[in-house]
Parts: C-alpha cells; sequence; structure tokens
C-alpha cells in the first residue's frame, strides 16, 4: 500500500468483465483524483526494484508482470483469480514480461480489438470523463438489449443505434449461436468476410439493399457515405449467412458431391445461387459466374477466387478429417485490416479525407472480423 493511499482511502472500482487493465486503472485513478501513472507507481511501488515502460497515451493497454498483479491484488483486496477472470490481459501477459525478478509494467499496443462499453449496462462502472473499455471477444460488439454497435472511442462512449436495422440484430443472433456451436467460428467468418468483400470490389457496391444500409449509416453516424461504405456493420448480414452456409456439415457434404463429379465451378454455382436465395438477390450466382469468367478466368485449383479455392480444398478433405485448416487462406486473400485501405478502394482513390471522417467518427476501430491469433485468440462471449 503506498503511503499517499492510507487503507482508510480504499475505494471500491472492481474491473468489468473482459475490461482493458489500463481502463481499469484510469477509473481507479480517477476515484483517487490522481493521474494513471501516478496511481500506478504507488500501486506496485515497494522493496522490490519497479520498472515502468511507457505512458498512458490513449488506446494504449496496460501490461503487468506477475508480481506487479499480486500488488494489484493487494491493493484492492480483490483475488488474483478474480481479476484473471475480468481483465484479458492478465492472463496473456506481454512479451516484453517475462522476466518476474523486478515490478514491471509495460504501456503498449493492445493484442486484440477493443470497443467502448455499451454505457446502460456499465452504467455504475461508466463516467462521462472516463467511459469503460472492453474486448469484444469474437462477437461481444453489439448489445442486444440495448440494440447498439459498439465502436472504439478512447475518450468517450460511442455506438450506433441498431434500432432501425434489425437485419443486423438478428445476423448478431445467428453469429452468437455459431460461436456456441463450432469452435472454427471466427475463421470462417474472417474466409466470408474476405469472400465479401471481393464481390464489394467486382462492382457489387452497386446492390440496392448495400446502398440502402450504407445510406442508413451515415444518416445516423452524421457521416458522408463514401466516409461509412468501409464499415464491417455494411456487409454484415451477408458475411454472416454465408458463414453459416460454409460452416453446415450437411450442406459441405452436398458441395462435396457436386465439385467431386461436376468440378468446383459447378459446387461454387450452387453455393451462390443458395447464398442468393437467403440473401434476397436472386441475380447473384448468374451475376457473379459472368463477371468471374469476363474479369479473370481462374486455374483448377481456384487461384484467387475464394470461393472456388475453398470448394477444391474442400472436395480434397474427407469430411470426417475437417478442422482449422480448411478455413486456412493466403495472408493475400484476407480483405485489407486497416479502414483506410479499404475506404481507398471503395471510395476509388479519396481514402486520406474519408478515412479522417470515419476516425472522429470512432468507425476504424473497434471489431473486425479477423481469424484468431494463434494462443492469444480471445474466448467466446459468455
Ligand atoms: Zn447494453
Amino acid at each position: 500500500m503506498p503511503a499517499a493511499l492510507p487503507p482508510s482511502a480504499l475505494v471500491r472500482v472492481p474491473p468489468v468483465s473482459r475490461e482493458l487493465t489500463s481502463s481499469w486503472l484510469r477509473r481507479l485513478a480517477a476515484q483517487y483524483g490522481l493521474p494513471p501513472q501516478d496511481l500506478l507507481r504507488g500501486v506496485i511501488n515497494g522493496p522490490h526494484p519497479v520498472h515502468v515502460t511507457g505512458s498512458p497515451k490513449p488506446g494504449l493497454e496496460l501490461f503487468l508482470n506477475s508480481p506487479a498483479r499480486e500488488a494489484f491484488s493487494r491493493f484492492t483486496r480483490i483475488p488474483p483469480s478474480r481479476l484473471a477472470n475480468l481483465l484479458p490481459s492478465h492472463t496473456h501477459p506481454h512479451d516484453r514480461l517475462d522476466d518476474d525478478s523486478d515490478v514491471r509494467a509495460v504501456w503498449s499496443a493492445p493484442c486484440h480489438r477493443w470497443v467502448t462499453a455499451c454505457p446502460p449496462c456499465t452504467s455504475r462502472a461508466w463516467t462521462v470523463e472516463q467511459p469503460v473499455l472492453v474486448y469484444p471477444g469474437p462477437c461481444g460488439h453489439i448489445c442486444q438489449r440495448h440494440q447498439r454497435w459498439l465502436l472504439a472511442d478512447s475518450e468517450r462512449a460511442s455506438s450506433i443505434c441498431l434500432g432501425t436495422m434489425p437485419d443486423i440484430l438478428s445476423s448478431h443472433r445467428q453469429h452468437l449461436a455459431l460461436v456456441r456451436a463450432h469452435p472454427h467460428t471466427g475463421r470462417v467468418v474472417a474466409l466470408a468476410a474476405a469472400v465479401v468483400w471481393s464481390w464489394q470490389t467486382q462492382g457489387w457496391k452497386g446492390d440496392t439493399v448495400w446502398q440502402h444500409r450504407t445510406h442508413r449509416l451515415a444518416q445516423l453516424t452524421s457521416c458522408r457515405v463514401s466516409a461509412v461504405a468501409a464499415h464491417p456493420l455494411v456487409p454484415y448480414p451477408e458475411t454472416i449467412t454465408l458463414t453459416r452456409l460454409l460452416i453446415d456439415r450437411g450442406f459441405q457434404q452436398r458441395l462435396r458431391a457436386a465439385a467431386t463429379t461436376a468440378g468446383p465451378p459447378t459446387a461454387s454455382t450452387m453455393l451462390l445461387q443458395e447464398l442468393g436465395r437467403r440473401t434476397g438477390r436472386p441475380w447473384l450466382a448468374d451475376w457473379l459466374t459472368a463477371h468471374t469468367r469476363l474479369s479473370r478466368p481462374q486455374p483448377p485449383d481456384g487461384g484467387s477466387d475464394l470461393l472456388r479455392r475453398w470448394l477444391t480444398l474442400l472436395a480434397n478433405t474427407p469430411g470426417e478429417t475437417i478442422g482449422e485448416e480448411l478455413w486456412r487462406m493466403p495472408g493475400s486473400a484476407m480483405r485489407p485490416q486497416h479502414y483506410g485501405d479499404r475506404s481507398g478502394v471503395l471510395a476509388e482513390g479519396r481514402s486520406h479525407s474519408v478515412t479522417k471522417e470515419a476516425r472522429a467518427a470512432s468507425l476504424t476501430g473497434g471489431w473486425e472480423p479477423s481469424p484468431p491469433q494463434g494462443d492469444r485468440a480471445p474466448t467466446p462471449c459468455p
């Protein structure tokens, strides 16, 4: 216990589930009326040497080694096991903190994307000055109860109201069910997102459903249409619908039979026809087949056509051995991770201005349909 903080001054500020440790420290420091770095040094100060690397800049995470985590447990009187359950960075410490001989803390970029927690759901923890920042995991980016798509803003709670976008909410319920039922859902969503992105860049961006959704999002965020077109919300329903098709074992068997007997192009047409039926776009299979044939003929293994490539892999994989290898895709096939890169493609070169506007609306951070990152994969939503 630091000398400046007598036991009588102890305040109760428990972490929110999946909160960034830096967010928790800021909320704790605000209650004591101290700068975050001062409270950090006060808590971990003791007989052993103390090393603090970096400073608490917005958007950074605070990583602690074992002695530092134990110091916070003693200071807040919250058992280490409870802190580990609530704070993901406590179970996945930073690579630079494997030395426990001294007390160490590092301010560094988070290993995973984060969002501002839903204010009504965290009302007791949230203040106007200090929002609660959490790791959303594979599908914690939407609050179903309060119908919000949560954004990433380290200074204020930021979200998109989904009350007038029921298709996003229903897709999220399907996404939740997939995460609970299938261990590889994150990889399949990433593959589906890359496939849908390839369609966005091929001219399907003129689709009326996407146009309507993009204009609605522009109204809700008070941004120009070009600034919101690259947001993951726009193709989210189609991405989840395609994910459900790709992950369905019965449909996989039908596709494998078609790919084996008639070839991947026939299986691809079958898949696109079913996707077009489920998304209300009966023209989809014919349009994409013609577009692909005209624009860039593909080699037998599918080449850069992700669906053809996946179908070829499926046809060569016995059904009983299907695992995560089915969902691996070349890094070049993934859609651009950076909002500016995606905006530049969809806005045809005007990426700087649209990204600047999207950043001001906190649209450039938050959840993305990315594949899990090895052993550091976020745990599924509770
Ligand atoms: Zn909520």
